[in-house]
């Protein structure tokens, strides 16, 4: 029996070692190329999109026509970075290989940096993620396409005395601080998997019909959620308390997605909060690129990332006030 692709020499194509020997020159090719793939690493000015000189000094390159200074990562997820570029390699290498994800606090430990620092620089590789989705339709004519929701967060910790304690299975007694991730996702090779995150099941066929294009054969459970979806597409639904699949429907694919999302939560331990979009798509764009070798997924991430625009959120981040403006508190 053949062994599983992850676990080839081919696979194993960009170890840590790699990055470390590698000159801060071919570093910083690296990024041109990820930057401007088109023009096989050559600078291009972002505002007047014509070839620029460099680089010159600090590793700046000039536009001839606008004349304006900018770095390798200026106007990209990766701006305003105050690290080397071979440690962003490091991080983002790390960060791309990783299965589950993994924790900032780790990659802050194992490199010694400000645990903020690494958790704003996972947001912005998060928010890249994102950029490669935005907009996109799955499905199509005779294309088949799973949609399941998967509930997170909200733990009702059981009182100390069994005395106390109140049925946690009715709707009264639970949180509300639950929300669910919907996702569709495309029974294909290289198929793309969306996700949403919604407060109620029932507000998820609304959003799925918005990706899902005109023709496609939907797999869902039995849940009244998805009763909308039978006018629009031609569907098969399953009832999980009989059967997870019946040689028809099945929506194993969707659950797939969901044990990683669940494995990401045990990596983060926490997901549920205001991030929990950025997490799922996270899980999504790991289940999607799944079978990519090490250099292949650090390439295609970085590569993301220097073709997105700064995220918001997570700009200067470390700025303490910044951040308290922006999340309200005063
Ligand atoms: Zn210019």
């Amino acid at each position: 029996m053949p062994a599983h692709y992850l676990i080839t020499p081919a696979s194993r194509d960009f170890p840590l070692l790699t990055v470390m020997s590698m000159t801060d020159d071919a570093v910083f090719r690296l990024f041109c190329l990820a930057r401007w793939p088109n023009t096989e690493g050559a600078p291009v000015c972002d505002r007047c999109n014509l070839p620029a000189t460099g680089p010159h000094s600090r590793r700046r390159f000039r536009c001839l026509n606008c004349g304006r200074l900018f770095t390798v990562t200026s106007g990209t997820a990766l701006a305003y970075l105050k690290l080397p570029l071979r440690l962003v390699l490091i991080l983002v290498a790390q960060w791309a290989i990783a299965p589950k994800g993994r924790a900032a606090r780790y990659l802050s430990q194992s490199f010694g940096l400000n645990y903020r620092t690494v958790f704003s620089l996972c947001h912005k590789l998060r928010h890249a993620m994102t950029s490669d989705v935005v907009g996109q339709q799955i499905g199509g004519p005779g294309v088949e396409v799973e949609a399941d929701g998967c509930y997170l967060g909200g733990h009702v910790r059981p009182t100390n005395w069994v005395i106390n304690r109140r049925d946690r299975r009715f709707a009264r007694n639970k949180s509300d601080k639950r929300w669910v991730v919907v996702v569709v996702r495309e029974r294909r090779p290289n198929g793309r998997t969306l996700v949403f995150v919604v407060k109620h099941e029932r507000q998820g066929a609304a959003l799925i019909a918005k990706v899902v294009r005109p023709g496609s054969i939907i797999h869902a459970d039995s849940h009244f959620a998805w009763l909308e979806l039978d006018a629009l597409y031609e569907t098969k639904r399953i009832n999980h308390e009989e059967a997870y699949s019946d040689g028809q429907a099945c929506t194993n694919h969707a659950e797939s997605f969901f044990a990683r999302l669940r494995r990401l939560e045990a990596e983060h331990h926490h997901i549920a909060g205001p991030y929990l979009l950025r997490y799922a798509t996270e899980a999504a764009f790991r289940e999607d690129q799944r079978r990519l070798s090490a250099a292949d997924a650090t390439y295609l991430l970085l590569h993301l990332a220097l073709n997105s625009k700064p995220d918001r959120e997570f700009k200067n981040y470390r700025d303490l006030k910044r951040r308290r403006r922006l999340s309200g508190q005063h």
